[in-house]
């Protein structure tokens, strides 16, 4: 199977102004982030709001310039791309937001929504548009009369729903997905994920979904990637990442999504404490602050990503943690 998206050593950092005759501070917002996503497959990326899961959604959509590394789509290297490639990519690589209200105009007819990426990327005929249109609203369940009617008359399902199949209006090879279900009632959230599944059968288009919830991705998630304050801490197969989480951060995460039925041999770990100010982040594993198992080297030593248990960990002590 193809790889559609790339990353090697993404970084994003911002400097931000501290005051007159201050220095500037810096935010390492993304530091260091790899991963490799094949077509008809889908990356979780998950943690807590600051992990810099939103950022790293911001560059893979192309509406921010990585600091440094590098991001190709579909084989295609973005900071070398010239303006035509660009545009093709920025077709290449759609985006779903949490709230589907903000993402659609309030004053268009759905059914002229659904067209317009058509309009504008495509030299299709009206009448062609127009059957593109009916079929993929038929495919995400809306009816042909929904055609005509505007945002405001849809429910929230429905509009995330009118959302996502405008996204998938050019088959794009990449759907970033940012919390795309964590603003519908929860009777709704398995519909849409289910919804979200079918088209990606359908397409065999790649999927990034971001999260801070590891239970909601849970069935839609081929790979996952844990982030905290900017770095990735654990990243592989989600099969052996829920089977076994590694990182205590990872643990914690799991630990903290509600079960209907709780494993009595996987007690209950509460992650203490806020995540770290970004302009002043700890020494040693940002991690630490927060961590049970934090020793002093966990104080001084960054720990990297290393091969353990068939997915990548950044934990010092990972071995005995998760004995
Ligand atoms: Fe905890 Fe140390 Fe592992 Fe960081 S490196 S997660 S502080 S045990």
């Amino acid at each position: 199977m193809s790889i559609v998206l790339e990353a090697r050593e993404l970084t994003r950092h911002y400097e931000i102004s501290r005051g007159l005759f201050k220095p500037s501070a810096l935010v390492r917002a993304l530091n260091g982030v790899s991963f490799s996503l094949q077509a008809g497959k889908t990356l979780a990326v998950v943690g807590e709001s600051g992990c810099g899961k939103s950022t790293l959604a911001r560059a893979l959509t192309l509406i921010e310039q990585p600091t440094s590394g590098s991001l190709q789509i579909a084989g295609q290297e973005v900071a070398t791309a010239g303006k035509a490639q660009r545009k093709q990519l920025r077709r290449d690589v759609q985006m779903v937001f949490q709230n589907p209200y903000a993402s659609l105009n309030p004053r268009q007819k759905i059914g002229d929504q659904l067209a317009e990426p058509l309009l504008i990327n495509t030299g299709l005929s009206r009448a062609e548009r127009r059957e593109k249109v009916q079929a993929m609203m038929q495919q995400v369940g809306l009816r042909p009369e929904h055609h005509q009617r505007y945002p405001h008359m849809f429910s929230g399902g429905q509009r995330q729903r009118i959302a996502l199949a405008r996204a998938m209006m050019l088959q794009p090879k990449v759907l970033v997905a940012d919390e795309p279900t964590s603003a519908l009632d929860v009777s709704i959230q398995a519909q849409v994920l289910n919804l979200f599944m079918d088209l990606q059968e359908q397409y065999e288009t790649g999927y990034v979904f971001i999260s801070h919830n590891l239970a909601v991705v849970r069935h839609v998630a081929d790979e996952v990637l844990v982030m905290y304050l900017g770095r990735p801490v654990e990243m592989g197969p989600a099969e052996a990442i829920y089977l076994r989480p590694l990182h205590p951060y990872t643990r914690a995460l799991l630990s903290a999504t509600p079960s209907i039925h709780p494993d009595p041999a996987r007690p209950k770990i509460r992650i203490a404490g806020e995540p770290p100010n970004p302009l002043a982040p700890p020494a040693g594993c940002a991690f630490h602050q927060r961590c049970p198992h934090a020793s002093e080297r966990c104080r001084v030593e960054v720990p990297q990503l290393r091969l353990l248990d068939a997915r990548q960990v950044a934990c010092h002590h990972a071995e005995q943690i998760a004995g």
